[in-house]
């Protein structure tokens, strides 16, 4: 398939109707990069003995457990949203934070912004099932406001334990939070995307959210970019 029919089959499979003549979506940040293979968040703990992914995975949220440690544990949640998919993938999807659909389903992207994702995967060649989503944060924030900086701290951890257990090929980092959180920089999505990045053994490639791409479909083209980047990467040596 050519690329041009391949970029207008992921058109049509999002539901972008129209071309924008805009030149900004060929845009590319300027900014420099963090530094290559840093490692935030070090202290956490690895999931390093011999054992299925599965099993390590099933330890991780059994030591979550019906969490208490930062405070949004007492603001509104409904349950720990710890994530879902392949505990193999080679593609792992990391979000900001459950939203309403995910905290009462407690399954990671499950609404509209859900349901594009899944669109976004599919048009890679790839089904939900392949891949892994997790967020940044487990429990909803109240209002879906931003997670607090010690929110944060205290919950990332268990998203560097599953990193490191399902230890994917490529990390997508989806929107500005998780973007800039997964990377330590203020720089925001539309200055980080566009570049690969190494990030815990995987690459990371930041791209857009789908619940902005809900309001900003016209981004839909950075996002097929930025897919395009993901597939090479997946269909590299594995060595
Ligand atoms: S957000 Fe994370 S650290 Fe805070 S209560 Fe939920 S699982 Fe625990």
């Amino acid at each position: 398939m050519s690329d041009l029919s391949e970029h207008l089959r992921f058109y049509q499979e999002l539901g972008v109707t129209g071309v924008s003549r805009d030149a900004r979506w060929r845009t590319r940040g300027s900014s420099q990069p963090p530094a290559p293979g840093s490692q935030p968040g070090g202290a956490a703990q690895r999931i390093t003995i011999a054992r299925s992914s599965a099993d390590a995975l099933a330890a991780i949220r059994a030591d979550i457990g019906d969490c208490t440690r930062c405070k949004l544990h007492k603001q509104g949640r409904t349950q720990v949203v710890f994530g879902v998919g392949n505990p193999d993938a080679d593609l792992m999807f990391v979000g900001e934070a459950p939203g309403g659909d995910e905290d009462i389903q407690g399954i990671p992207f499950v609404g509209r912004a859900g349901q594009l994702l899944t669109k976004i995967i599919e048009a890679i060649g790839l089904k939900r099932d392949d891949v892994y989503i997790a967020n940044v944060i487990k429990c909803r924030p109240p209002g879906n406001r931003n997670p607090d900086p010690d929110e944060v701290e205290t919950c990332e951890p268990f998203l560097f334990q599953q990193i490191d257990v399902i230890k994917p090929k490529v990390i997508v980092a989806l929107g500005t939070f998780a973007a800039k959180t997964l990377l330590r920089t203020q720089d925001p999505i539309s200055r980080l995307r566009g570049r690969v990045y190494d990030y815990r053994g995987a690459k990371l490639i930041p791209t857009f959210h789908p619940a902005f791409l809900l309001r900003s479909p016209e981004r839909k083209r950075d996002v097929w970019e930025d897919m395009k980047k993901v597939r090479v990467l997946l269909q590299g040596d594995d060595d």
